[in-house]
């Protein structure tokens, strides 16, 4: 069978969709944790470890695209999915569970490969993503994250990034801080503060309990950040996860993904944040991309983000 690892693009749709047909044989739940210490691939003595995907979406020598011709655009799969083993510790449940300091270990290290990807030429973004639950199939309970580098800009990081542009253009001010200062201003959705972010809840949020953490000033990429602002960071990531989890009798399953700029250039319009999608309605109760989500782009959220802000952030106050 010919090897097929490319990302198409919809001129429709205006997004790109990664087909690749070397994770077909991708196994479900294999025996013994590939991510515990001592296993062939993680060795020991690490707290924090980076693997390559064994299934990748994306390769560093793809083969030819199969079309290149309008309207049939393609180009080659090029870069690499690296797994990002947050903890030694099988056990622990979510990146939450590692408090402020192992979380913190998690971020320096997404930085520094952030710092060498930003080194090569043929690697354009970085996707950092984190998915939790059974139900958003993760295959392995093993804590960890994985990291995407591409050679395009994902398709929703673009279309954030073009509006922010045309904002600019305008105005000569980043959207994402008016944004955030307008959520600051009104306060009915902030969930978390700590001394250089802030988490809120969006006023038009998606999923049930949706967060973005935001810097509180247009810092714009995690690359560069000093110690003490990846820590705030770090304990702002940690909260939030945390109110997420204890928010019901189930911990919480969400999808958790890092927007960073492109890996080289200067995007004063543009700056770094966190969104995270919990995906409960209630205990258990998962809140589906169906048909108005899925066939006409319009999500249907069964309560306020101001009821759920407030929630999750009563939660965090008493419980994390
Ligand atoms: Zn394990
Ligand atoms: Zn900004
Ligand atoms: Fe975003």
């Amino acid at each position: 069978m010919r090897r097929v690892i490319e990302l198409r693009w919809d001129p429709i749709l205006e997004e790109w969709v990664a087909v690749s047909n070397i994770r077909e044989e991708r196994p479900w739940r294999p025996s013994g944790c590939p991510f515990c210490p001592g296993s062939p691939e993680t060795g020991s003595g690490w707290s924090v470890v980076v693997l390559e995907n064994r299934f990748p979406m994306l390769v560093p020598e793809p083969p030819e695209p199969t079309s290149r011709r309008w309207p049939f655009i393609a180009v080659p799969g090029r870069g690499r999915c690296l797994v990002i083993v947050e903890t030694p510790e099988h056990s622990l449940d979510d990146l939450s569970d590692l408090g402020v300091d192992g979380v913190l270990r998690v971020l320096e290290r997404v930085r520094s490969v952030l710092e060498e990807l930003s080194r090569d030429e043929g690697v354009v973004y970085a996707l950092w993503f984190r998915n939790k639950g059974e139900e958003v199939g993760v295959s392995l309970t093993h804590p960890h994250s994985q990291l995407y580098a591409m050679p395009v800009i994902p398709s929703k990081v673009l279309r954030e990034m073009r509006s922010c542009y045309r904002y600019w253009l305008e105005k000569r001010r980043c959207l994402l801080c008016e944004v955030r200062d307008a959520e600051l201003r009104e306060g009915t959705r902030i969930v978390y503060r700590s001394t250089d972010f802030v988490a809120y809840v969006p006023f038009w949020a998606r999923w049930p309990f949706e967060v973005h953490i935001h810097p509180l000033k247009h810092v714009q990429s995690v690359r560069g950040m000093d110690r003490g602002t990846l820590e705030s960071l770090a304990e702002c990531l940690t909260k939030v996860l945390c109110g997420l989890k204890n928010l019901f009798e189930k911990p919480m399953p969400y999808v958790m993904a890092l927007h960073e700029p492109p890996l080289r250039g200067e995007y004063p319009w543009y700056h770094t944040h966190i969104e995270v999608y919990g995906m409960y309605r209630v205990s258990g109760r998962l809140k589906y991309a169906a048909g108005a989500e899925l066939g006409g782009g319009v999500f249907t959220y069964d309560s306020t983000p101001e009821r759920a802000a407030e929630m999750l952030r009563r939660c965090i106050e008493s419980r994390c």
